[in-house]
């Protein structure tokens, strides 16, 4: 016979990441007991190294990868923006909008071979070329002999973002790592201390470390793949304000620029796309190097020469697809008590939670009628950004 439970909860969500973190607000909004378990610090994971665009779609259906779930991305903006304002599921208010849109530019020679697509209707609905007037200043200049447009794609600060949701629910967050899993019913340990909880329904939502818990759980499905990436951070006196994706001849950007800020206020840079994808062969201080070129290459009017350039390595985790490609839409697997969800994208974090939802119903899965608190437990804290670790500099 199996002892008591220390604690009960119709829902226990192992990750405190983007994904976690929205799922625990929504289903506390309507009324169910769950808690979320996090094992590092809230955003450790993928989410603080996110470029924090929330897309809707534009740059895939570019490049030609538009997909059957590009309805999906493109409610995402929206949905986003309901949330900043107020008027959403979720009040994101407190969350500072780093940009309300994005830029998309092309390189001269890319520009003439895609002036036909350019001039597509579908694209005229969802990009607007913009007079060189309207060129942001890093592209104001008169060698530059591109094509700018608009996207209608806000990016968000993460760390706020993770402030926001997790804040109202904060006694509802653990810290700690399961040490043990029979069925529902896990064991938390935190440096020796334990407690057992019996939940209705486990959600895993602990991006690479769904794996390790899978196996935890006793199940060798569903699989995951990473995609690693080797992205650039770049620290000085730089142009502000620059959020950016580079036309590539491939359907990933050949390189996207966020800017953020570091503990000192420092303006940085954080570049992605190709140059992080391909970087991964590379060595860091190749990657230095090669990043310093792209710059130079496409921005060769800004002077880089007195700048810091450091580099991240990261992995994305999504659930494995045939022939290793991206999936382009959340993933949901549910079976006997257990639910394995990637996002897959920070701006999908919403349309997963919806997903769990639903799930939950369709299990018969209702909140609870006594909604008595949770005992008190150590709260995990949260993680910081990484351009804002000065050791990520040395
Ligand atoms: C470099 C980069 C840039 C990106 N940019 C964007 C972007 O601009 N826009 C966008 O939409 N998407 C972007 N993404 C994708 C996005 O970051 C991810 O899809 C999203 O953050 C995944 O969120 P998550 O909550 O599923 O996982 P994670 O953020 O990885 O969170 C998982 C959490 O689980 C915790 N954890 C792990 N194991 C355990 C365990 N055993 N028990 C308890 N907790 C555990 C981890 O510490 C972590 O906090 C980017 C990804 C990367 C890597």
């Amino acid at each position: 016979m199996t002892t008591p439970a220390d604690c009960q909860a119709d829902v226990v969500i192992c990750g405190g990441g983007v994904a976690g973190l929205w799922l625990l607000a929504r289903l506390r909004q309507q009324g169910y007991r769950a808690l979320l378990i996090e094992n590092q610090a809230l955003g450790a994971g993928q989410t603080r190294y996110a470029q924090g665009i929330i897309h809707g779609g534009t740059k895939y259906a570019l490049t030609g990868a538009v997909s059957g779930s590009s309805e999906a991305i493109a409610a995402m903006p929206p949905l986003w923006r309901a949330c900043l304002a107020g008027r959403g599921e979720i009040d994101l208010r407190a969350v500072r909008l780093m940009s309300d849109h994005q830029y998309l530019w092309s390189t001269a020679s890319i520009t003439s071979r895609m002036a036909g697509f350019f001039a597509s209707k579908m694209m005229r609905s969802r990009i607007a070329p913009l007079d060189a007037a309207d060129y942001p200043a890093v592209f104001r200049h008169r060698n530059f002999r591109g094509q700018v447009y608009r996207l209608e794609e806000p990016v968000l600060d993460t760390a706020a973002l993770v402030h926001a949701l997790a804040l109202p629910h904060e006694s509802a967050i653990w810290r700690g790592r399961v040490v043990q899993a029979d069925g529902v019913r896990l064991t938390l340990d935190d440096g020796g201390q334990q407690i057992t909880f019996a939940a209705r329904q486990v959600v895993l939502t602990a991006g690479k470390g769904n794996a390790a818990l899978l196996q935890l759980f006793g199940r060798d499905t569903p699989q995951m793949q990473t995609r690693p990436l080797k992205m650039v951070m770049v620290r000085g006196e730089l142009p502000q304000g620059v959020y950016a994706h580079c036309l590539g001849a491939s359907s990933n950007p050949r390189i996207t620029i966020s800017t953020h800020y570091d503990a000192q206020g420092r303006t940085v840079w954080y570049l992605g796309g190709d140059l992080a994808e391909v970087g991964v062969k590379r060595s860091d201080a190749e990657q230095r190097a090669a990043a310093r070129q792209e710059l130079a290459d496409l921005l060769p009017w800004i002077d880089f020469s007195a700048c810091e350039f450091a580099t991240l390595d990261i992995e994305r985790a999504e659930p494995r697809m045939p022939d290793g490609r991206r999936p382009d839409d959340v993933y949901v697997d549910g079976r006997d008590g257990v639910i394995t969800a990637w996002p897959t994208k920070l701006a999908f974090a919403p349309r997963l939670a919806a997903r769990i939802a639903d799930m939950l119903k369709q299990e018969n899965i209702m909140p609870s009628v006594a909604m008595a608190g949770f005992p008190a437990w150590p709260f995990p804290g949260y993680a910081l950004l990484p351009w804002q670790e000065e050791e990520r500099w040395s």
